[in-house]
């Protein structure tokens, strides 16, 4: 167990009853293919079916719910987590900022305010843009809810543990897609404490994976970031990192990192075999299944973690020849 623990198995059941009317209990699917590659029996579990198409609405939806009096919420991330809390605020009725530099696409802006929030373009990077999240949180009473390095957040994420032990009981390995560790974190805690023996396993992939490179060097380090196929993968865990990165270090059993064409085969796989349309982070499972880094032994749990990609560039991947 984590030791001195910020976040417990019972702050998941809390988070479970708390988000339980604001995400949906996201289907599993058995994939024959796969489980013929795998070696065993391969389960899909279909979080890009989740609203907002990611599993990040969890972790936004309990880390918004438990707010006091705030102005509102706000965040500097463009991805899967800014569409997550714009969500989650809306659910709530709390006012909605998110912070984004001018490098932004206008069609990412415009899905922002689509959801009800304020897309405030500031700065010329990402720097600038978190810098004025912090200044809305400091000077105009917003809180400030990061992407995963926070004990509501994992502990939200956590719920998609739960109900992976709910549907498939018999679980042997969950691989979890891995980043900055808030969904790792939060399903390991919770399919551990019911299921001690269970094994998660991290994949990242090999170019860019800040989580991959902080535990080689023992601490938390910033890495290049680099264009991949699994966008949702990059960015950094933070220098200062206080929670996910010890979670990780202690909780997950093995790390797989994968190539660009291994993602992309994945994603491929998903579409042609299975007819789900997935982006790269979510087809990282089935990517190391098809590559031969990962095998069933009992039953696998892919966790597809979500679904945001450009339709032109998935027809785009799984257009070309193998
Ligand atoms: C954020 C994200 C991840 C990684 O989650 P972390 O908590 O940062 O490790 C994986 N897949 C998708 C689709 C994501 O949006």
């Amino acid at each position: 167990m984590v030791s001195d623990a910020v976040v417990t198995p019972d702050d998941i059941i809390a988070a479970g009853e708390r988000i339980r009317d604001m995400i949906r209990v996201t289907p599993v699917k058995h994939s024959a293919s796969l489980s013929a590659v795998a070696g065993g029996p391969v389960w899909l579990k279909c979080e890009h079916l989740q609203h907002t198409g990611a599993f990040k609405l969890r972790g936004a939806s309990n880390a918004a719910a438990r707010l006091g009096d705030v102005a509102g919420v706000t965040t500097a991330s463009t991805g899967n987590h800014g569409r997550a809390l714009a969500h989650a605020a809306r659910q709530l009725g709390l006012p909605a900022v998110i912070c984004v530099s001018r490098l932004v696409p206008r069609n990412k802006l415009d899905a922002i305010a689509a959801l009800g929030a304020e897309a405030r373009v500031i700065g010329a990077s990402q720097d600038e843009a978190f810098e004025e999240a912090r200044r809305l949180k400091r000077e105009d009473g917003f809180a400030l809810i990061p992407p995963f390095d926070h004990p509501e957040v994992i502990a939200g994420q956590g719920t998609l543990g739960v109900e992976i032990i709910d549907q498939i009981p018999d679980a042997a390995t969950i691989a979890v897609p891995l980043s900055g560790g808030g969904l790792l974190a939060g399903v390991a805690l919770a399919s551990k404490s019911r299921r001690p023996d269970i094994r998660i396993i991290g994949i990242s992939m090999e170019r860019g994976a800040a989580m991959a490179a902080s535990l080689r060097a023992g601490r938390p380090v910033d890495v290049e970031e680099v264009a991949t196929l699994a966008d949702s993968l990059g960015g950094g865990i933070g220098r200062d990192n206080r929670f996910t990165f010890a979670m990780v270090r202690e909780l997950m059993d093995d790390l797989i990192l994968l190539t660009e064409e291994e993602i992309a085969a994945g994603i491929r796989h998903l579409s042609v075999a299975d007819g789900e349309m997935v982006e790269g982070a979510a087809a990282v499972g089935a990517g190391a299944v098809l590559a031969g880094k990962l095998r069933a032994d009992g039953p696998l749990v892919l966790i597809l973690s979500g679904g945001n990609i450009d339709p032109a560039r998935h027809a785009e991947i799984v257009g070309e020849a193998k």
